[in-house]
């Protein structure tokens, strides 16, 4: 099979900036003030999110954060990094990807499925995927059109499963049909960025690899642990920055905090572990308590 111009390319939202559903609680979240402001990186691929409702309709985390957000005044201190990580430890001691899958294989088309999609939605669509297609040789032999009818509820699912079939043929061709184990081969197979192959590489081969997804960003960014304005600069910050031993696991520890405590639009500082060594100058206190309904 010839290589596609649409198979080859990337995912759109490699790195990209934090997205998170408003809530009526969000809606009176701090403004950022200018002088304090990272800008978040630039989102490739935006322009379909612009449609109203096209984004949730894709399956897609919606809508997009704004562009800015207050950031953490300096970076921690070694000290508070190892306090910060260790309270994100224990507050997820079981932490894993909540992406379903039951090889490397399908971990990596998992993951491939899931740029600029919730992993609910992914984990929605994989178990008839996996079971149409459990390897690469399958994959290829259900193609472009039978994977597309099995992934249409995920945003960009057209080129995406261009992408899950490339590169299956791809590994297939090159690698026996086995997923590779180096960021240099993961890179090279169709829909597969930076972040994509850090993940495979983290989950399925154990290596220290920082993936930095939107969460990652937002949290690094407001806390000090790593601060930078691109997705590039927060990943190295974070390789510097982190502990060699606690490298591996900070990965998830890190993404299931933003996605389910520091949150795009407010932070839930009141109930966040990590609050003490956390730096951000703008933590969201307790809400107050209803007053008690009068009955008469
Ligand atoms: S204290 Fe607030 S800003 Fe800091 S990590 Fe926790 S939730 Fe995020």
């Amino acid at each position: 099979m010839q290589k596609t111009k649409a198979a080859a390319r990337k995912p759109e939202n490699e790195g990209a900036p934090a997205v998170t559903a408003p809530t009526a609680a969000t809606r009176t979240a701090p403004r950022a003030t200018p002088k304090a402001v990272a800008k978040a990186p630039a989102k490739k691929g935006a322009k379909a999110a612009k449609r109203p409702g096209a984004a949730r309709a894709a399956g897609a985390k919606t809508p997009p954060e704004p562009v800015s957000a207050l950031i953490a005044p300096r970076d921690m201190t070694p000290e508070e990094i190892r306090a910060f990580l260790l309270d994100l430890a224990r507050t997820w001691p079981d932490a894993k990807t909540e992406l379903h899958y039951t090889s490397t294989f399908s971990l990596l088309v998992a993951v491939v499925l899931s740029a600029q999609a919730t992993d609910a939605s992914v984990n929605r669509v994989t178990p008839a995927l996996f079971a149409a297609a459990p390897t690469p040789q399958a994959m290829v032999a259900l193609g472009d059109e039978k994977v597309g009818e099995l992934i249409r509820t995920i945003g960009l699912w057209r080129a995406k499963a261009k992408n899950v079939v490339e590169l299956s043929r791809q590994l297939v061709a090159e690698h026996g049909g086995q997923v590779p184990s180096t960021r240099d081969a993961l890179e090279k197979l169709a829909g597969v960025g930076r972040k994509t192959a850090n993940v495979v590489l983290n989950v399925a081969f154990d290596q220290p690899t920082v993936p930095v997804d939107t969460h990652v960003f937002r949290l690094a960014n407001r806390s000090g642990l790593g601060r930078g304005k691109t997705v590039a600069a927060v990943e190295a910050a974070l390789e510097r920055r982190i502990p060699p031993d606690m490298k591996r696991d900070s990965h998830h520890w890190m993404i299931l905090h933003g996605r389910y405590v520091c949150k795009a639009r407010k932070p839930e500082c009141w109930r966040c572990a990590a609050s003490g060594p956390c730096l951000f100058p703008a933590k969201t206190p307790a809400p107050r308590a209803k007053p008690a309904r009068t009955i008469r």
